[in-house]
């Protein structure tokens, strides 16, 4: 069997169907239809961009937290400190797909009046693919870039040269938009891999590759259930030095900086599934510097030129960031999306607890 190819089976959905079944679920666990919107839109995109960690595999988890008050459904961002183009907002534990995009609107306003806002986010329950709040300041013609912490749960990466976890997988996120094409997007995990993917492989009963974990003693293991079964390993943080400074970075200017509070003994819970996440956004308009003609001839003169380098031997293309994921976005949308059989067996199993109607279920779930 390949690497990276499912022991488990798979099946294959189309995203509409995928997103009325994401919609329903949610609706039947008590969210409002905006809100039940909100969270198929981002998960389902997610998938479609090929992030399945980020995608509709989070349900069962997201359902898991409403029962215990951990993700508080049908709350809205609020703003709590305010200095015109600095804001705080607190996101109450709602459900990050509604207070993110409520603090990106805020955010966007405000830099479109003052030039720029910085958007500290706290207390959020999970905000899920970065890229999605990126994408949405640029569809407003702005440049952001965003920091984000997670605590509420035990620790999973390792800092450079450590042997076991202090943080968690940190993402980063810079979105630039551009005239009449879709945004450059880099968007990662400061660890070498995020969580998502360690429990896509733990549910498909595949290794990971190397380099990617350590075991409870630090060396060096590809198998995901160490970070599923005592005594627990750790991912690794991604480029070496560089890679485990910026998820340092990520704690000290989403946690500490916006007051969110960052991953440690103060706001690890051992056992628990919480997911909490803070998000420092920076917001800029390029009205407000270079203006906006220079900035958007700037940008494809340079993005042409870096698109044009030679590819190295066995590489088709040179990509911009973002593209690799509207690839496989086209794909998806045509063949559907695929889930592989513990993911889609969790799904079927969260969609009877909310007791979404037993008829409803075989026929959303038909692909
Ligand atoms: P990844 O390693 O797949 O990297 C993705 C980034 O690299 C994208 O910007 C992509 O366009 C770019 N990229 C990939 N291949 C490229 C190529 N050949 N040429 C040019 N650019 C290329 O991402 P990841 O670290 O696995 O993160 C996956 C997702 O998980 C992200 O969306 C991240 O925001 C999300 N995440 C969220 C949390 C959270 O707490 N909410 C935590 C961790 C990760």
């Amino acid at each position: 069997m390949a690497e990276g190819e499912s022991s488990v089976g798979e099946v294959r959905i189309k995203p509409d169907r995928l997103h009325a079944f994401t919609m329903a679920i949610c609706r039947a666990d008590g969210s409002t239809d905006e809100e039940a919107r909100l969270v198929a839109d981002h998960l389902v995109l997610a998938n479609l961009f090929g992030h399945d960690s980020h995608g509709v595999g989070m349900i069962p988890h997201y359902i898991q937290n409403t029962a215990t008050g951990a993700c508080v459904r049908n709350h809205h961002a609020k703003i709590s400190r305010d200095n015109g183009a600095v804001i705080v907002i607190d996101g109450g534990a709602g459900y990050g797909q509604v207070v993110a995009k409520e603090a990106m609107d805020i955010g966007i306003e405000r830099a479109s009046k003052h030039g720029v806002c910085v958007v500290g986010l706290t207390n959020s329950h999970h905000i899920g693919r970065i890229g999605h709040w990126g994408e949405q300041c640029a569809r407003a013609g702005m440049v952001s870039t965003h920091w984000v912490n997670v605590h509420g749960h035990k620790s999973l990466v390792a800092p450079f040269g450590g042997a076991e976890p202090r943080f968690t997988t940190n993402p980063y996120c810079t979105a630039v938009p551009r005239k009449g094409k879709e945004p450059i997007v880099l968007d990662f995990a400061t660890s070498q891999v995020a969580m998502g993917k360690v429990r896509v492989a733990n549910n498909k009963k595949v290794q990971m590759e190397d380099g990617l974990l350590i075991d409870a003693k630090g060396h060096p293991t590809t198998d995901p259930g160490v970070m599923y079964n005592a005594p627990y390993g750790a991912i690794l943080p991604f480029g070496l030095h560089k890679g485990g400074g910026l998820a340092v970075i990520c704690d000290l200017l989403a946690g500490a900086l916006t007051g969110g509070r960052t991953h440690s003994p103060r706001t690890i819970k051992k056992d628990s599934t919480d997911i909490i996440n803070n998000m420092l956004s920076i917001i800029i308009d390029p009205r407000s510097m270079g203006g906006t003609e220079v900035f958007e001839d700037e940008v494809e003169t340079f993005i042409t030129w870096v698109k044009s380098a030679r590819p190295q031997p066995g590489v088709d293309e040179v990509l911009a960031p973002g593209e690799p994921e509207r690839m496989r976005r086209a794909d998806r949308e045509k063949n559907g999306v695929p889930i592989d059989g513990t993911t889609w067996q969790q799904l079927l199993d969260v969609a009877r607890k909310v007791r979404l109607n037993d008829t409803e279920i075989p026929q959303m779930a038909a692909a």
